[in-house]
């Protein structure tokens, strides 16, 4: 079962939405960039002016979508979504873009995927609230002006490694998601078990929430699957008997690790001797792009100590080889 696609049918988007946080204050975690954000949203306010274009990244599932919709609800301004891929005609943008109301919102998730074209239109639009587009054609061409309502782009993306310069230096404010502590993945499960009426005892919620891969979205999937395994083999109430038989039941790693954090380091182990080895050898081995190995899966690998980075490449852990049961053959004597 890989962990990080639980959430992607339309009754698992429903649940997302019930649980999503609208104000900074309901947002748990992030400190930095929530409270940083927090100033720059008041001074827009006060100066009436549009808040500067935001970039958040960092790996899927942290709350990106959830943070562009506070902003724009703190902003109190309308937000219009999209994303790269969707966005593959100037005349999509041009369309989005004219409707925007003074300091409203508009959110591009997966920006890294935008067409070099629309990307291209976005800079003015940027830059000056202004766009030019194209009328007619042949002989006729010509190109118009169009002025924009002062709006704020808020970019989305996982591979922020694949943004252009150009594009990349348009952001006023650039923002790295992290993976969220333990803790704070606990308090965010008891915030959505109480949104949902369940009751779960201390146990349990540090049980899911250690096996969450730092990432609400995950948290929030597993505890509506415990909770179906509390309310038909238990009593109800989620508890920690319940928690284990559910988690087990559905594979989850006990470290919260997916098949790919798994196959990276079977393949470490048993290809290249447990390393040094390089991202894109690595990469080709699992068969998965190296950026994305190295902006999504590596992080939170070298975060739970599970990979180390050297200057000859990344090695595994004792703690890998304990993880899968393999034995470390460069251990020093036991
Ligand atoms: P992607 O990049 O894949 O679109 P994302 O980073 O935009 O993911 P969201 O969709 O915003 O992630 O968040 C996933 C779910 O996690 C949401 O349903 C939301 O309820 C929950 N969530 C995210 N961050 C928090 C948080 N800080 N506190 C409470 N719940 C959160």
């Amino acid at each position: 079962l890989n962990i990080q696609h639980l959430a992607t049918t339309n009754k698992e988007e429903e649940f997302e939405n019930k649980l999503r946080p609208i104000s900074f204050a309901d947002f748990q975690g992030q400190p930095r960039i929530v409270e940083n954000l927090q100033v720059f949203v008041a001074a827009a306010i006060q100066r009436g002016d549009a808040l500067d274009h935001v970039l958040l990244h960092g790996p899927p599932g942290l709350g990106k979508t959830t943070l562009s919709n506070i902003i724009a609800n703190e902003l109190g301004v309308g937000i219009k979504v999209t994303s790269g891929p969707v966005l593959d005609k100037p005349g999509d943008l041009a369309g989005l873009l004219t409707n925007l109301e003074p300091n409203d919102v508009l959110f591009i998730d997966e920006i890294h995927r935008l067409s070099p074209i629309v990307e291209e239109y976005l800079y003015s639009a940027m830059e000056d609230y202004k766009i030019d587009i194209m009328i007619d054609k042949g002989p006729a061409a010509r190109s118009i002006q169009i002025e924009l309502n002062p709006f704020t782009l808020i970019g989305a993306t996982t591979r922020s490694g694949l943004l252009t310069s150009p594009l990349r230096a348009r952001f006023g404010i650039n923002s790295h998601m992290e993976y969220y502590d333990a803790q704070t993945i606990k308090s965010i499960i008891e915030r959505s078990a109480n949104i949902l009426q369940v009751p779960i005892d201390e146990k349990a919620s540090w049980e899911i929430a250690s096996r969450s891969r730092g990432t609400p979205r995950i948290a929030n999937a597993l505890l509506r699957r415990v909770r179906d395994f509390a309310q038909v083999k238990g009593t109800g109430t989620i508890e920690i008997e319940i928690t284990k038989y559910g988690l087990e039941a559905l594979d989850i790693d006990k470290h919260g690790l997916d098949i790919m954090d798994n196959k990276i380091l079977t393949v470490i182990i048993d290809k290249f001797k447990g390393g040094p080895v390089g991202i894109s050898t690595i990469a080709t081995a699992v068969g998965e792009d190296a950026g994305t190995i190295e902006e999504v899966y590596e992080p939170f690998l070298i975060k739970e100590g599970f990979i180390k980075r050297t200057p000859r490449g990344r090695e595994v852990t004792d703690r890998a080889y304990n993880h899968l049961g393999k034995s470390n053959p460069n251990a020093m004597n036991p």
